[in-house]
């Protein structure tokens, strides 16, 4: 039967699986799940279609997920009839696409079979256009080929408006050369993902105000400066001098879960290593009383059961916010440049 197929980082199958598990049963689905190495999928056993569910869940609340399709039963492929055996699957489920992606699992072994769907590219275009199967009108679908060895692949379908519109479901940033740590990366590809880029000049602006919590040495104050705020940064750690030089930064050695800041701010970003509950109870706290619009920070997870610590945390603290009176979006995701950690971002949707 067909399946729902994600992509996520190796390693994090197990949490993928488990949040896909955790849809399916907030839609009264039963499925049978299955992880992979770089992705997991759920089919159903209730005899109902995969679609629907995949449909359900809208692609911006996984956490887990890079990329979220409708997949087919894996192919085993003969050399001889490659280009045949996958043309006659797509015509026997009635797809039909405007674009093909070639993915393989982001692990060691899916990197090298990058050529062999090179190799494939342009025949296999000019086959499925001839039966019509690639076409000018189809609704903005795309045909997704998960390479999972040489010879087996899973054919995916993404919709428009409920999928990642990269390839792998990656996002790949160069690592600026100026900026004081990598871990930069990891605030830059918050704001790709949570902030629309025709709202970066609106939301990022010149001359805002914010926090950075465990700033030290500063990739992440780096960014907020980048953008021309200012901004406190809160950490017992030495800053970079170069970051320090610019005149944007306050250097202050306190304990970020108590100090609270002057006024109210445009944005307060956290990268301290704790306890997903005590980050969530200070955040919970900052929120609250509208010290800050926008919040991004990472929840750090060591342990074995991710999704369960992420579900529960968030939505008590979506909860928290409500009663508080506090209108917000929250969301959440296992970003690339994320290890063992996710990313939350929310913003205060309320006028204060
Ligand atoms: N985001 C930073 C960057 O891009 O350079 C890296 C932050 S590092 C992962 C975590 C930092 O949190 C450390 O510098 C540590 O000193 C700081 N830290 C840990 N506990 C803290 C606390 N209670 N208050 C403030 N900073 C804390």
């Amino acid at each position: 039967p067909a399946t729902w197929l994600v992509y996520c980082r190796q390693g994090f199958e197990r949490d993928a699986l488990a949040e896909l598990e955790y849809y399916a049963a907030q839609c009264d689905a039963c499925v049978q799940g299955h992880a992979g190495e770089g992705w997991a999928s759920v089919a159903r056993t209730d005899g109902e279609t995969i679609n629907a569910l995949q449909r359900a869940v809208p692609f911006a609340r996984l956490v887990f997920a890079r990329q979220s399709l409708v997949a087919l039963p894996t192919l085993t492929l003969s050399r001889e009839d490659r280009l045949g055996a996958i043309a006659r699957q797509v015509v026997e489920a009635g797809w039909s696409f405007e674009s093909i992606w070639h993915e393989t699992p982001d692990t060691n072994e899916g990197k090298a079979l990058g050529r062999l769907a090179k190799a494939l590219t342009r025949p296999l275009q000019s086959t499925l256009k001839k039966n019509g199967a690639l076409r000018r009108k189809a609704g903005g679908r795309r045909l997704h080929l998960l390479w999972l060895s040489g010879d087996q692949v899973q054919l995916g379908m993404s919709f428009p408006g409920n999928r990642s519109e990269l390839v792998g479901g990656i996002r790949r940033l160069r690592s600026p050369s100026r900026a004081p740590s990598r871990s930069t990366l990891k605030l830059e590809e918050a704001w790709h993902e949570f902030v629309p880029r025709d709202e970066w000049d609106v939301r990022l602006a010149e001359g805002m105000q914010a926090a950075d919590l465990g700033a030290a040495p500063g990739g992440w104050t780096w960014q907020l400066v980048q953008r021309g705020m200012h901004v406190y940064a809160i950490d017992n750690g030495p800053m970079n001098k170069a970051l320090m030089a610019t005149g944007q930064v306050d250097h202050l050695a306190e304990d970020g879960f108590i100090w609270e800041p002057p006024q109210r701010l445009d944005w307060l970003v956290c990268d301290i290593v704790d306890k997903p509950a005590r980050v969530l109870a200070m955040m919970e706290r900052w929120l609250v009383r509208r010290w800050c619009r926008e919040a991004v920070f990472n929840l750090k997870l060591p342990m074995k059961k991710r999704w369960e610590e992420v579900q529960r945390g968030l939505s008590e603290l979506e909860h928290a916010l409500d009663q508080a009176g506090v209108k917000a979006t929250v969301a959440c995701r296992h970003l690339y440049h994320d290890r063992e950690e996710v990313t939350v971002h929310v913003r205060l949707t309320d006028r204060f």
